[in-house]
């Protein structure tokens, strides 16, 4: 049996079935943003192994920290240990995040963080006296985690809320906030204000915190909006006395061109989650911050403890190469003026306008070919994401195929093609990189009918 059999046979991938496996690429190695495969063949990654090699692979001052950090240990409990790497990780977090987010819970997944953020916002309550406040508010579109307390909070069609009826917590549904087409002239729409409004009058009073992703709906949709409904999020979570929780798993350490997405609307939530890009893509890590208000509320309660406290807590491997990243980050705001350049090089080579521009150049829609008229619905950049939305859901398979032939690393979910690429990536690279989107959209067999 090769290993390519064993693979098909035995191992689960992501969201993929055992009996009709999707076809997988070996990896052999990766450096900078390419992937090298087994069969000889190289890759541009898109995907930043899904928006978490901010820095691209194999990276000298992240491989230094991680071997450096090995020949002390990689890993110690942190019940009743501590350590250098999670206690200047935690200083770098709690200077780096906005203005009073100063308490940290080092979780080992993203899920896990958002866990801990919704146990730590029903905690919150409880000490207030609100022992019955255990629902959380969220828009639909929104993904948090495939654990049950994210899941519960993620879109309630497009998440698994049909298949895991009864076993999922019941939560309050709010529509998506209207898509910010990113033209200076696209402010909040008052409708909507007033929908919100009402939500909260109708479900604050049940619920411990409203739980979304600020401005960028990723894996519900690669869908950006306007940073206005965030801003109002955060006083209507005042006005009606409940938390507000930002999970900025995808979009923190600079990926929307502000260190993080909340930053584009003034706010500070009361939670924060982060992951993904924490570590450079490294190791798994995590990270729930909250504020002194919710941490004290906790702490002077008769359950002053968090209740949470896994294994691999504070893992000192990955907080050391967590700090690493960060310090490589901030370095004469690397990130700043890498997504900036991500983002034109984006918006030049998809044909699109960035937000807040009036620049009339880019036009996507002229030039196409007929099936590229017909196959894509709408094109988008926000920082250093870019994306292709498409009439008809791709054909995986297919069009992995395709790209990968192509010398490029995308990997479409549904009818969304995307890039979210390493800060490190050339000009060129992304040149490469849209291109193939572009062609691909002009083979429709490569797209499902329906
Ligand atoms: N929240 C958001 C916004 C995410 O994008 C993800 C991962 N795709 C998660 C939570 C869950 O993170 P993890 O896969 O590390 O558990």
């Amino acid at each position: 049996m090769t290993d390519t059999d064993f693979d098909r046979a035995h191992l689960w991938h992501p969201y993929t079935s055992l009996r009709h496996p999707l076809p997988t690429y070996a990896v052999a190695a990766a450096r900078g943003v390419r992937l090298q495969l087994e069969d000889g063949r190289e890759v541009i990654d898109g995907m930043a192994s899904w928006w978490c090699a901010v820095h691209g692979y194999n990276v000298p001052e992240l491989n230094a920290a991680a071997t450096e950090q090995l020949t002390k240990m990689s890993h110690v409990m942190f019940g009743g240990l501590t350590h250098a790497p999670a206690t200047e990780l935690g200083k770098r977090l709690v200077s780096l995040t906005p203005e009073g987010l100063n308490k940290v819970f080092l979780a080992d997944s993203g899920s896990i963080s958002v866990e801990v953020a919704m146990k730590m916002a029903i905690q919150y309550q409880y000490a207030r006296g609100r022992k019955t406040r255990t629902k959380f508010m969220s828009f639909r579109g929104g993904y948090h985690g495939d654990t049950v307390g994210p899941m519960s909070v993620c879109d309630p069609e497009t998440g698994m809320h049909a298949l895991f009826r009864g076993f999922l917590p019941q939560h309050h549904f709010l529509d998506r906030p209207p898509a910010w087409t990113g033209h200076p002239t696209d402010g909040v729409s008052p409708e909507f204000v007033e929908r919100m409004t009402s939500f909260f009058a109708e479900h604050a009073a049940s619920s411990a915190a409203f739980i979304c992703e600020p401005v960028v709906q990723g894996a519900g949709g690669m869908r950006f909006y306007h940073p206005g409904y965030v801003a109002l999020l955060r006083e209507l979570c005042d006005a009606f006395d409940c938390l507000l929780i930002l999970d900025e798993i995808a979009t923190g350490f600079g990926r929307t061109g502000t260190l993080f997405a909340c930053e584009h609307a003034a706010v500070v939530p009361d939670i924060l989650c982060l992951g993904k890009a924490l570590t450079g893509g490294y190791l798994t890590l995590a990270a729930t911050l909250c504020t002194d208000r919710v941490a004290d509320a906790i702490g002077n309660s008769d359950v002053p403890n968090i209740m949470h406290g896994p294994t691999f807590m504070g893992n000192p491997l990955a907080c050391a190469v967590a700090v690493a990243s960060i310090d490589l980050l901030l370095a004469d705001d690397a990130w700043h003026t890498r997504v900036e350049r991500l983002q034109s090089s984006l918006a030049r080579h998809l044909r699109t306008a960035p937000p807040n521009s009036l620049d009339m150049d880019y036009d996507w829609t002229l030039g196409l070919s007929e099936n590229q008229r017909e196959l894509i619905g709408d094109v988008r950049v926000l920082g250093g994401i870019g994306v292709i939305e498409t009439t008809r859901p791709a054909d995986v398979a297919k069009i992995q195929a395709f790209f990968v032939d192509r010398g490029v690393w995308i990997r479409p979910f549904g009818r969304l093609i995307y890039v979210m690429p390493p800060y490190v990536a050339t000009d060129e690279e992304i040149a490469q990189l849209c291109e193939a989107m572009y062609a691909a959209c002009d083979c429709p067999d490569l797209f499902f009918c329906k």
